[in-house]
């Protein structure tokens, strides 16, 4: 501060020009009545050294944003304050994300469970995009809502370089790639060169990258990173992975490994194997989950081995990750008509496959509502990839928009089924029943049930 000017009127701070059109401060005009109120909600608590006087203005800006798009009902409030954040201060991801511990989390399946699970099994205070909003803006909104030192964010495949540019972690979880959403998406090899060519770093790199061994896929995308811990964990899904990522001839899979003719093969160097026992780095970390499905194991082995490397204990954090029972938009038990709907979320075959796995001992009745919109991808084909006939046996409702689509493709597999365009129809027992979805499905479903 100089000359008696309060600081956040001084030009010399701004440290990139302003935005086209907006007003320039000059150190004698009066400040607008608008900067108070920005200032007002630039709480001192978020106050980090770094911070430039830009940073706080966008970072008050986030917070009105969000807080009107909560307020009006249009949205969990974290996607559209992040976006006018990033407007005012484009440097703002990056200002918020120094001097912090982070770990990023991507994959096409898991994401979202495998960044709650760091997030509980950090324990106390972890800043984290819990909303499912895992591009750029929804990072900034997760940091801008907390102080904490430590993060945990998930981050969609495509957008992995540039949250790595801005957000430099100390811990990179890569789960699985797969296909999703082909019609908007890039194929999966493209996304596993896109991933090896960000992850390429200079021996020495401080930054870990934890990968899934069973994934020919991910192995590629990770082999030129300058420091992996390799995960020996489960991974059931092998369809997008028959062909060598490096020289495109099949792989030869051999009980739990695979390899190719031309060198490119499972990593032997695991610090992590999850068979039976989980192993971390040579100390056995006893893993009794309440989320459903093994796939959920892989994903806490991927998360304790992430959480190893940022000096937590895993069996301290495997405790924590246990009492895990309920992920936000992923894994939830819901009330609709006195009757309990165990809901889970699918999306692309790959998930749809895991879920299959949790519910063949179950019930014999099952509903699946599809719909295809843009959330979902408007191309419900890949229907036809999902092993709908490991249903045989059960019966299955079809609900959502795309429900004959869904019934036209359990005909083709020999699945029993019902096409339902009101829920309300459907008989229901007083048990739980497995209602699995897709995205804007699953979300109508939660907003049509009532928690447990
Ligand atoms: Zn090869």
């Amino acid at each position: 501060m100089t000359g008696g000017t309060p600081y956040w009127f001084q030009p010399a701070l701004l440290e990139t020009p302003p935005l086209s059109g907006a007003k320039v401060l000059q150190k004698d005009q009066p400040p607008p009545g608008w900067s108070f109120c920005v200032f007002w909600l630039v709480s001192v608590k978020s106050m980090r050294n770094h911070l430039s006087l830009r940073d706080h203005v966008a970072m008050g800006a986030a917070r009105l944003v969000n807080a009107t798009s909560r307020a009006l009902k249009r949205g969990s409030g974290t996607v559209a304050g992040g976006q006018v954040g990033l407007l005012i201060s484009p440097g703002l991801l990056k200002n918020l994300a120094r001097g912090r511990q982070t770990v990023l989390v991507t994959g096409t399946n898991g994401k979202t469970t495998t960044t709650a699970m760091v997030r509980a099994g950090w324990g106390g205070e972890v800043a984290t995009n819990d909303t499912g909003a895992n591009m750029l803006a929804g990072h900034v909104a997760a940091l801008v809502g907390s102080t904490s030192e430590r993060a945990v964010l998930e981050v969609d495949e495509a957008w992995l370089a540039d949250a790595l540019t801005s957000i430099q972690p100390s811990v990179v979880v890569l789960l699985n790639l797969s296909r999703d959403q082909l019609d908007r998406a890039s194929e999966v090899r493209q996304m596993a060169e896109r991933w090896r060519t960000c992850l390429a770093g200079p021996p020495g790199a401080s930054r870990v990258v934890v990968a899934n061994a069973n994934d020919p896929l991910v192995v590629y995308a990770a082999s030129d990173a300058a420091r992996v811990l390799w995960c020996d964990v489960p991974t059931d899904w092998q369809a997008d992975a028959r062909s060598c990522p490096r020289c495109t001839r099949a792989l030869v899979r051999t009980g739990e490994s695979w390899h190719c003719t031309c060198g490119f093969a499972k990593p032997t160097t695991l610090g992590v194997t999850l068979r039976g026992a989980l192993m971390i780095h040579g100390q056995e970390v006893p893993l009794e989950l309440s989320l459903p499905g093994h796939f959920n194991e892989a994903n806490a082995a991927m998360a304790l081995a992430a959480l190893s490397e940022v000096g937590v204990d895993p069996v301290a954090a495997a405790s924590r990750i246990n009492t895990v029972r309920d992920v936000a938009g992923r894994f939830t038990l819901r009330r609709w008509h006195g009757h309990t709907l165990e809901l889970l979320l699918a999306k692309n075959p790959s998930g749809f496959d895991a879920l299959i796995s949790t519910v063949q001992e179950g019930d014999k009745d099952l509903w699946i509502a599809i719909n295809a919109r843009v959330a979902d991808g408007r191309d419900p084909s890949w229907l036809y990839d999902v092993p709908f006939e490991r249903l045989r046996g059960h019966r299955v409702w079809c609900l959502g928009d795309r429900r004959l689509d869904l019934a036209t493709r359990l005909e083709y597999g020999g699945v029993d089924f019902e096409v339902v365009s009101d829920p309300d129809l459907i008989p229901v027992s007083t048990d739980t029943t497995a209602l699995l979805a897709n995205y804007t499905a699953f979300s109508e479903w939660l907003e049509r049930s009532d928690s447990c």
